[in-house]
C-alpha cells in the first residue's frame, strides 16, 4: 500500500462541512472579487501574526514582486537571495530587471549563511557594477531565519530585507509570529503548502502604513484613489474570494495541523538522526514543516529503494538557482555556492503532512533505514 506525501483529501473530508458552506456563501452573495471573505481573512492573517497589514495576492511569487515593485527595484539594482531556494525567489527579482547576487547557505539548517551574506556584500560593492538594495531571506522547508540576526547586517549596509515566508506561516521566532518578523514578509497558499487554498494564492504583511497602500495599488493595476486612476505600474493579483473563504475555513484547525506536522517531525527525528542529517531543530524557534528534509550521501539509490517499497519521496531541490539554465548567466557558475550545490545532490523530503499517523511514520522510518543498509 502507498502512503501520500501530502493529504489534502483526509484534510478536506475532515473539514467538509465548513468548507462546503464557506464556499456556498460566496456563491450566493456573488461578489467574487475583493469580497466579503477576503477583507475577513486578512484582519484574521494579520492579527495571528501580530502585524499592522496583511494583503491578500494572487499567489506567493506576486507577493514577492509586489514589495520589489514597490520599493522600485530595477536594473542596475542588487538583490541578495540564497541560491538554494524555490525558482520564485529569483525569478521575482530577474522580472523587474535587477540582479540577484546569489548567496550560500549553512550546511545545517539550510538557511542563508550570514558570514558569505557579508563576503558576497563586500564583493558586490568592490565590484562596484551594481546599487545594493535588498536581501531577500527564505524560511526553507518552514524554519525562520535568525531575523535579529539577519536585520543588524542589513541594517549597517542599508538594505531592506524582505521574508519569503512560502513555507513557513504558523512558525515562531522566540514567541514572534511569521509575518511580523522582517518589514515586509511574503508568504503562499499554494495547496500544498502548510495553509493552502485550492489553487494560487499568496499575502503580503507589513507593519509599514505607506508600503501597504502602495502594495494594495500595485494589487489593482496601480490605482489611486479612484478606482480608473492609474497612478502607477500595477498587476492582477487580487486573491479570490472563493479562495478567501476556503482558508477561512482551514484556519481554525491550522494550529492543531501545525502541532500534529511538529509530532511527525519529532518521530522521524527519534528514529532517523543517527543515521542520517535529520533538519534541526532550534531551541525557541519553531518550524511549519512545510517538508521534512533529510541529507544523506547516497540520496539517489535510497529514493529508488524507497519508491520500491510504496514510499513517496521528493528532490526539494535538484538544482541551485546559480546553476539554473535561465539564471545561470547571473550566477558565477559551477563551485561558487558549494553547500547549496551539495544539498541538491543530497537533500531528499519525505512524506509529511497532519494526518500522517504514527504507523505510517514508522513506515517511512523503516522503509529509510532499509534502504539506507541496501545501499551502502
Ligand atoms: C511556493 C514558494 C514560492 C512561490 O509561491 P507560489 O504561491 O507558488 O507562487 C516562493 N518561494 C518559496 C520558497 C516557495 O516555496
Amino acid at each position: 500500500m502507498s502512503l501520500p506525501f501530502v493529504d489534502l483529501e483526509q484534510q478536506y473530508a475532515r473539514l467538509k462541512p465548513l468548507i462546503d458552506a464557506r464556499i456556498h456563501a460566496v456563491l450566493d452573495h456573488g461578489q467574487y472579487i475583493l469580497g466579503p471573505e477576503v477583507a475577513e481573512l486578512e484582519a484574521e492573517l494579520a492579527r495571528r501574526a501580530g502585524a499592522r497589514h496583511c494583503l491578500t495576492v494572487a499567489s506567493g511569487t506576486d507577493a514577492l514582486i509586489m514589495p520589489l515593485m514597490a520599493r522600485g527595484i530595477g536594473p542596475g539594482d542588487a538583490v541578495l537571495v540564497p541560491g538554494f531556494t524555490f525558482t520564485a525567489t529569483a525569478e521575482a527579482i530577474l522580472l523587474l530587471g535587477a540582479s540577484p547576487v546569489f548567496v550560500d547557505v549553512d550546511p545545517r539548517s539550510y538557511l542563508i549563511d550570514l558570514a558569505d551574506l557579508e563576503r558576497r556584500i563586500a564583493a558586490t560593492r568592490v565590484a562596484g557594477r551594481l546599487a545594493l538594495k535588498a536581501v531577500i531571506a527564505v524560511d526553507l522547508f518552514g524554519l525562520p531565519v535568525d531575523y535579529p540576526a539577519l536585520h543588524a547586517i542589513a541594517g549597517a549596509h542599508d538594505l531592506f530585507v524582505i521574508a519569503d515566508a512560502a513555507q513557513s506561516l504558523g512558525a515562531q521566532w522566540h514567541g514572534r509570529e511569521v509575518g511580523s518578523l522582517a518589514p515586509v514578509t511574503a508568504t503562499s497558499f499554494y495547496p500544498a503548502k502548510p495553509l493552502g487554498c485550492y489553487g494560487d494564492g499568496g499575502a503580503v504583511y507589513t507593519d509599514d502604513d505607506d508600503l501597504a497602500v502602495v502594495l494594495k495599488s500595485i494589487r489593482v493595476h496601480g490605482a489611486g484613489e479612484s478606482r480608473y486612476d492609474t497612478v502607477r505600474v500595477g498587476l492582477n493579483a487580487r486573491f479570490d474570494t472563493i479562495q478567501a473563504a476556503v482558508l477561512l475555513a482551514k484556519l481554525p484547525s491550522f494550529q492543531d495541523e501545525l502541532a500534529a506536522r511538529d509530532r511527525v517531525a519529532r518521530r522521524y527525528a527519534a528514529r532517523l538522526s543517527n543515521r542520517v542529517q535529520t533538519p534541526v531543530m532550534p531551541e525557541g524557534v519553531s518550524c511549519a514543516w512545510a517538508q521534512y528534509t533529510i541529507r544523506l550521501p547516497n540520496r539517489d539509490a535510497v529514493k529508488a529503494r524507497l519508491a520500491a517499497a510504496g514510499i513517496p519521496s521528493v528532490v526539494y531541490y535538484p538544482t541551485p538557482m546559480h546553476l539554473a539554465e535561465a539564471y545561470r548567466a547571473h550566477g558565477e557558475g559551477e563551485g561558487s555556492l558549494p553547500v547549496g550545490e551539495a544539498l541538491c545532490r543530497e537533500v531528499l523530503s519525505l512524506p509529511m503532512h497532519p494526518f500522517l499517523s504514527d504507523a505510517d511514520a514508522d513506515r517511512v522510518c523503516d522503509a529509510v533505514l532499509a534502504a539506507l543498509d541496501g545501499s551502502q
